[in-house]
């Protein structure tokens, strides 16, 4: 089975331009320069007995997610990942309620899958969706769901893989071949292991001065050298970077994405151990 991963956002915290700066990338005329905050979107086709229908998932909703959703004629959306509770990537949630009218209609809330940390601190920011209390008419239709090790979404599995970010743990994903890490810091020793036989390998790199909480470019690359993915992409991008030249920099097979930057991600060797998802992609069982 495959599926499309489209890059909603690469930018870091502030966005690209960042407000009030006027330096090279900032005043950059090239649209890659311009990064929405970060979040990404798998969609696939589940077949069921109804026949294909388009499956929408989503991770992480930042400030920049209604822009995003009509830039990229979202008008669904099935699931939620958080990677953690920073406004970067939850300050969006609140533009689900239209979409999540659609999906309730059809039966029942949108799932956004959380942390216990990340989904504390939703509850208390979205008091007037959560709280049982709650009787605003129009708010959002969604439901917190545990987040665990793995979580199936419609046919697709969705491994939790632990980071650092900072001092604080908080999480990546991995689908099929491919891994989402945003906001890393350090990957965990056990971390690699459930990041064999990646085709498509999603890294944040913040700059090339170091930051205690973000990677660098020279920690990415190297980081993507160990885990060896086919291609790397790099992430969650501060306005130090420009695209064009960076990627000039780097590496055969790592570049920086850019918003809007859709791939197609094999999402076949789901369901098995994660020793197993490098050598046993070949098969149709899946597809
Ligand atoms: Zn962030
Ligand atoms: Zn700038």
């Amino acid at each position: 089975m495959d599926g499309l991963l489209t890059f909603l956002g690469t930018g870091t915290s502030m966005g690209v331009p960042t407000l009030g700066c006027h330096c090279a990338v900032c005043t950059s005329t090239d649209p890659r320069d311009r990064r929405l905050r970060p979040s990404v979107l798998l969609r696939w086709q589940e077949h069921g007995r109804g026949g294909a229908r388009e499956r929408v998932v989503v991770i992480d909703t930042g400030p920049d997610f209604r822009e995003q959703a009509l830039r990229n004629g979202l008008t669904r959306v099935d699931a939620v990942l958080y990677t953690h509770s920073h406004a970067d990537h939850i300050l969006g949630l609140d533009d689900l309620r239209p979409l999540s009218f659609t999906v309730f209609r059809e039966g029942a809330p949108i799932p956004l899958y959380a942390t216990p940390e990340t989904t504390e601190v939703l509850e208390r920011i979205y008091d007037y969706t959560f709280s049982p209390q709650a009787t605003y008419p129009n708010r959002a239709r969604v439901q917190l769901e545990p987040l665990q090790e793995r979580n199936m979404v419609h046919g697709v599995e969705f491994v939790r893989v632990p980071v650092l970010h900072g001092q604080k743990e908080i999480v990546g994903f991995r689908f099929g071949r491919a891994a989402y890490l945003t906001d890393v810091s350090a990957i965990p020793e056990s971390s690699f292991a459930l990041l064999e036989g990646l085709d498509l390998l999603v890294l944040s790199a913040l700059r090339y001065k170091p930051h205690p909480s973000h990677a660098t470019v020279e920690q990415a690359v190297a980081w993507s050298r160990r885990i060896g993915a086919r291609r790397t992409w790099l992430t969650h991008i501060a306005h130090e970077l420009g695209h064009e030249e960076t990627n000039s920099l780097l590496p055969d097979g790592i570049r920086l994405a850019y918003d809007g930057l859709s791939l197609p991600v094999s999402l076949g060797a789901v369901g098995l151990e994660p020793a197993e998802l490098g050598a046993s992609n070949q098969g149709t069982a899946n597809s």
